[in-house]
């Protein structure tokens, strides 16, 4: 059994995916508990593999929808039973992790987001995005270091800091700008 906290269809609002259609599974539980974390940790509901990819199939089964695995924590329960159930119709599916744990190979799309203090076991990655919450530009550079990816974004700490996000971006220019576009425009 997985422990779900919620299944839901909208668009992915952050990184390089930003505009797709997608739906996302959040797992429940983390091994970290960040000051700024945004999830309900209050609930979850037990399902099988199955009874997930139903569920998520429920919302499209089109080649172009996206499916994102995300948290909580999703590498501490996601494995290939699940991927496999959900690799039915195609879809790329995502899993936005903290890095600290293994992830099954046959994810398609590795966003790791690194927390403050956190041991990130994970070396390579798609992307790599960082909530900005005050680091150093020696900071930063240390996690282009760590894990290699093709691309490499900061984000504005729950959309309360972007000018220093801009500000930093047109110093540093191998970072991207990811905004939540989802909280902007007042989505899930
Ligand atoms: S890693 Fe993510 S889910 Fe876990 S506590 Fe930090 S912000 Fe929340």
């Amino acid at each position: 059994m997985y422990h779900i906290n919620e299944i839901f269809y909208s668009l992915q609002g952050e990184g390089f995916h930003t505009g797709r259609a997608a739906v996302f599974v959040r797992f429940a539980g983390c091994n970290l508990r960040c000051p700024f974390c945004d999830t309900d940790f209050s609930h979850s509901e037990p399902m099988t593999a199955e009874q997930i990819a139903e569920r998520v199939l429920a919302f499209s089964t089109q080649p172009d929808t996206l499916i994102v695995l995300t948290g909580g924590e999703p590498s501490l329960q996601a494995d290939e039973a699940l991927l496999e159930a959900l690799h039915r119709h195609g879809q790329l599916i995502t899993m936005e992790t903290n890095g600290t744990h293994p992830v099954p190979e046959t994810i398609d799309w590795i966003t790791v987001s690194p927390k403050p203090d956190s041991e990130v076991v994970l070396t390579k990655a798609s992307e790599v995005k960082v909530v900005y919450t005050g680091q150093t530009a020696e900071e930063f550079q240390q996690w282009r270091q760590r894990i290699q990816a093709e691309h490499y974004y900061l984000q504005p700490c729950s959309c309360s800091n972007t000018e220093e996000v801009v500000a930093f971006v047109l110093a540093h220019p191998e970072w991207r700008l990811s905004l939540q576009t989802h909280k902007h425009i007042h989505i899930a």
